[in-house]
């Protein structure tokens, strides 16, 4: 999984939030990660704008926490909401869609699968 980027969501990037500011958009950067036998691997992610929140998305493993040089803490143990209807099942982002109204959204251009966001 790891090298996939985040091409397909890239219609949707300015609709991105992270989870935990909501209010927050996100931006694209390239996040660079050493596995343990030292191969050094760059992907693709979101990062959340706010100073000091290291919140990350990819569509692969959804939301995640990686601080300035460590490496990530990809949340495997938790169950995140995902879009059935592809093959690669892509984790859902929350979008904002009014002054006080978020939901989960499907990152893939022209998919329109959504679901309540639970606070
Ligand atoms: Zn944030
Ligand atoms: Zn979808």
């Amino acid at each position: 999984m790891i090298g996939h980027s985040t091409d397909s969501i890239s219609g949707k990037i300015d609709l991105v939030r992270c989870d935990k500011h909501r209010t927050a958009g996100m931006r694209a950067v390239t996040t660079q990660t050493i596995s343990p036998v030292g191969d050094v691997n760059f992907s693709d992610a979101l990062y959340c704008k706010m100073p000091e929140c290291n919140r990350h998305y990819r569509t692969d493993f959804g939301y995640f926490t990686q601080a300035l040089g460590s490496g990530p803490d990809l949340e495997l143990d938790q169950k995140k909401p995902r879009c059935g209807k592809h093959e690669e099942t892509p984790a859902l982002f929350v979008e904002q869609v009014g002054a006080e109204e978020w939901r989960l959204s499907c990152p893939i251009d022209g998919c329109d699968t959504q679901q309540p966001l639970e606070s």
